[in-house]
Order: C-alpha cells, then structure tokens, then sequence
C-alpha cells in the first residue's frame, strides 16, 4: 500500500523517508532532522521512522496556530463555509477508509474491520459537528428597569489555541473528537498523537488541508509526552488542552496548565463496573459483558472491567463469559477471522502480565485466560478472574488489557455499592429483564455512562466523560463544544 502525504508515502513508501509533521500547512521535519521508529504490534517491527519534535518544533507549532487564530484565518470564513469544509472532510475519510483501517491496524493492532469501523466513527464525528458549525448562537436578555433600559446579549466565541493530546487505543477518533468540534468551534488547534501511532493522526492532518481548512488552523506535532506533550501542556500560548489518556497523566496536565490558568479538558481513566441482575436475559447480558471487557483487547477507557453477578446465576455467567473469552479469535490485525489483536506494546504486554500475577498472589483464581500467547508480537489471551476483592489492584486499578475480575453480591444495594467503590468514574451497565430496576440502578451509579442492557453505545451523538478522576468536561454530543467556546456578554444602554 502506498498512501502519499505531502511528499512522502506510507509506511514504508516509495521514497522511504520518515514522516513528517505538519506544521503551518507545511509539512517538515524536526528542527534536528531527528527521528523515532514506529511499531507493528503484531510482529514487533518497525513500520517506519518519524519526526521527533522537540520543544523547539513544539513552539513553532503552537506559533502557527497562535498566527492562523489572530489572523482569523478560519473564522474568517462563515460558519457554513467552515461547516461545508467539515462535511467534506468526513467525506475524504470514508473515502480512504480502506486504507485508513488497515494502517491503523498496522499500527495498533486492531483488527481491519474493526479499524474500519472506528475510521467511519471519526468520520461521523466530522459529519455531525459540520452540521454545529452554523448553529452556535448565544441568547439575548432584556435588563434593567423602564427608565433605564439594557439590551444584554451573549456571543459564544472560540477559546483560541487548542492544544490536543491523545493516546493509542483509538488514535482518529480521538484525535477526530477533539478535532471536529474545536473547528466548529472556530479554534485553532496543534494536535500531539500518541508517540505508539502517529500515522492516522498525519493523515487526518492531510484530509483536513486537502478539505479547505486554512494553513496553520490544524497543525500536528509527533514525538513523546514527556517533552512535546509536557511543552503543549504548560504553553503560555495555549488556551486549552484537550486531554484523552491516563488519570496519572491528567494530573501533570493539570499541575503544568496552572502557569497560565488555562481551562483544560480531560477525558480519563477507568474502572467501570457491570452489574447483572438475578433477572438478566442471560443470553444477552454474557455476551455483552463480554465484549464489555475483552473489545479492543481491553484496550478501552470504558472497557467493564469489574463484574458484580447476583449470587443466583453466578456460576453461569463466569463460565458464560470465560467460554466467550476462549472462543474469541486473538491474531494478527490485518489477517482475517480474527477477533481480538495484540496489546499495544512490551510495556503493556508486561503490565497486564504483571497484573494478572499480582492478582495471583492475592489470591485470586484464573478461571481463563491469564497469559501471554506465543512469543512474538505482544498478545495475551482474555482472562477471567473470580476470588476477587476490591481491596486487590485487579479490582482497583485500571490495567488496560483483557482482564475481567467478578464478584458476587446479595442485593441490588451492594451491587450499587460495590460498583461506586472506586476512585473513576467513566462507565457501567446494568443487565436486567426489569425496565424500572434499570433506571433506578441507572440513576445510582456514578459514572458519566449508564448502560442499561448494553454497555458500548453511545457514538457522536450522546455526550461521554467522568466522574470522580475519569475527567473533565464531555466529548461528543453538543456538550463537546463547550470545551472550546468562551461566553461573552454585551450589554448596550437604549435609553
Ligand atoms: P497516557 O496518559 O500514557 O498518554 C496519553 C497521551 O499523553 C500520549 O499522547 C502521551 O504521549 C501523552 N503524555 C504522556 N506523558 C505526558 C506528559 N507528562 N505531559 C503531557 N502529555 C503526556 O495514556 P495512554 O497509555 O496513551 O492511553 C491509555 C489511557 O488513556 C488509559 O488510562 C485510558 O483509560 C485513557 N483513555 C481515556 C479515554 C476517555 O475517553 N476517557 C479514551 C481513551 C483512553
């Protein structure tokens, strides 16, 4: 496959040289031509090299996009201007879906249907804010008495420079829902993708030139966190930053965004809970808590992860769900039949291992699962753990990989409690024939998701995000503009 972006190809393309990053509408290489690689998981190898931002690469991108915002380069365009330039980039990526799927799963692991399937996610994330992008109005409010009356109004404006970083298990849609609402939006925006996979994140920067977004409005610098995401984060320059990617990380945001107060976003870890009632339709609810936990390899922020079965049916739904978990195909991305990819890398590979020996040693019991599979690329098989308690890290900490910890409870009481036991509050769903013990569950939980009979659904439409230290602030949905307007009141004397 050879996909050509500016003038270079993927991966591995025709001139062989390292991606470049985008920068001004320009694309180039780092300031000291230095490189990193990028990886397959499946295999370990490396599928190209890519420019390594400094700090100094970091500047000139946030400078541009500091440019294209005072200079009005987007909002100079009217809003159904920007929100056609949108539509059409949702249209050039279902157009390259193809090619987008099996690069990005390539570059994460994913199975290419599945890729494919998020690459038409991201693409409706640029559908739908397009159709945002004419319709953010502000209010007007009458004041004052008689003698002396105030005409109030409101205008909603764009915050400025956005400053986005996002991680691996998704890369284009979260990039893609950071970015499509920003532009409606009106900002400007330097997007830092994972350093694991960059590729569709440079792509997407191209999809967006080539739709009419105006040089310097989108601009995407790669290379690690500690540096250009650190830099990103404490940039007197930068408004806001967009955060996706782990609570511990969130928490340098947070402390490195004081210097300059700037307002932050910050979508999260998880730990979310998946209750199944006495009543559940069973053939539903195990296969639903399975793809809860094991999609994506686990690697999901709103993967369930902790399970609390009603004493009843117990036994059946462990055995239901390790049985799941065993018949799931684990393989190579882009081979075919394949249920589940590798994780993301060594590190995470070592991780979940780790976790699951750690659970072992507390005394919990592999019901499936519980280690790694063959000895290239970085697979691990779904696992199922019960003698759990929630004192254990299994059941506390997020690990990010396909392990499921289950616990019995009584009543719906403890099931309630035992779910809001945790520090996150991304997801949860609650399995059950019951129409009003679903709601009443529903409205329980702490969590910015319910499911109720389901547990991954949602898509553009309906707002996500956290309680508790999942987040701040909400993507998707009309809510995500929020992020990236500013309130602004006029007040004018008529009399
Ligand atoms: P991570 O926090 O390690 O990295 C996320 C991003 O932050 C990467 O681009 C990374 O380079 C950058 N980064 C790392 N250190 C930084 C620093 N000091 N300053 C600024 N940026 C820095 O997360 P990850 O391992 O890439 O992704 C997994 C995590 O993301 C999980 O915790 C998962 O729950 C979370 N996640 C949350 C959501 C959500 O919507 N809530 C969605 C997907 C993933």
């Amino acid at each position: 496959m050879t996909t050509t972006v500016g003038d270079w190809s993927y991966p591995g393309g025709v001139n062989g040289d390292p991606a470049p990053m985008l920068v001004d509408g320009t694309w180039r290489g780092s300031a000291s031509g230095e490189t990193f690689p990028t990886f397959d998981p499946g295999t370990g190898e490396v599928i190209t090299e890519v420019a390594l931002a400094s700090v100094q690469d970091t500047d000139l991108a946030v400078a541009a996009a500091r440019r294209a915002f005072d200079e009005e380069r987007w909002m100079r365009l009217s809003a159904q201007q920007r929100g056609a330039i949108l539509w059409r980039a949702s249209d050039l990526i279902r157009a390259s879906a193809d090619e987008l799927a099996s690069l990005e799963s390539r570059n994460m692991g994913i199975p290419v249907p599945q890729a494919r399937a998020m690459v038409l996610e991201a693409a409706a994330q640029f559908q739908y804010y397009a159709g945002w992008a004419d319709k953010i109005h502000g209010r007007t409010i009458d004041l004052g008495p008689a003698e002396r009356r105030i005409q109030g109004y409101t205008l909603r404006e764009p915050i400025g420079v956005v400053a986005m970083i996002v991680p691996w298990n998704a890369p284009l849609i979260s990039a893609s829902k950071k970015l499509a609402p920003a532009l409606a939006a009106g900002c400007a925006c330097v997007l830092k993708p994972a350093d694991e996979t960059p590729l569709t994140a440079l792509w997407l920067g191209q999809i967006l030139q080539e739709a009419g977004v105006p040089a310097g409005v989108v601009n995407v610098v790669t290379g690690p966190g500690e540096t250009v995401g650190a830099r990103l984060a404490e940039h007197p320059d930068v408004d806001t930053v967009a955060f996706t990617g782990s609570t511990e990380v969130g928490r340098s945001i947070v402390r490195a965004a004081a210097g300059n107060l700037k307002k932050l976003s910050l979508e999260l870890g998880g730990k979310s809970p998946v209750i199944v009632m006495p009543d559940a339709d069973l053939s539903a609810a195990i296969p639903g808590v399975a793809g809860a936990v094991f999609w994506n390899t686990g690697q999901v922020c709103a993967a369930g992860t902790r399970l609390f079965v009603h004493e009843s049916v117990f036994d059946q739904v462990v055995e239901g769900v390790a049985e799941a978990g065993r018949r799931l195909r684990v393989g190579y991305g882009t081979d075919t039949d394949v249920d589940l990819g590798p994780l993301i890398s060594r590190k995470q590979l070592d991780r979940v291992t780790s976790y699951v020996e750690g659970g072992r040693r507390d005394g919990a019991r592999v019901v499936s699962g519980g280690a790694r599979i063959g000895d290239a690329g970085y697979f691990f098989a779904p696992t199922v753990l019960v003698d759990v308690d929630q004192s254990m890290p299994v059941m506390r900490e997020e690990i990010f990989g396909p392990v499921l910890g289950v616990m019995p409870f009584g009543d719906v009481d403890q099931a309630v409690a035992l779910a809001n036991d945790s520090s996150y509050g991304l997801a949860s769903s609650v399995w059950t024939r019951d129409g009003a013990t679903g709601h009443a569950v529903a409205r329980r939980l702490r969590a910015g998701r319910v499911g109720v009979n389901v547990h991954r659904a949602g898509g553009v439409h309906m707002p996500a995000g956290g309680y508790r230290q999942s987040g701040w602030g909400r993507e998707s949905g009309q809510e995500a503009l929020e992020n990236y307007l500013e309130v602004k009141s006029v007040v004018s004397a008529l009399n």
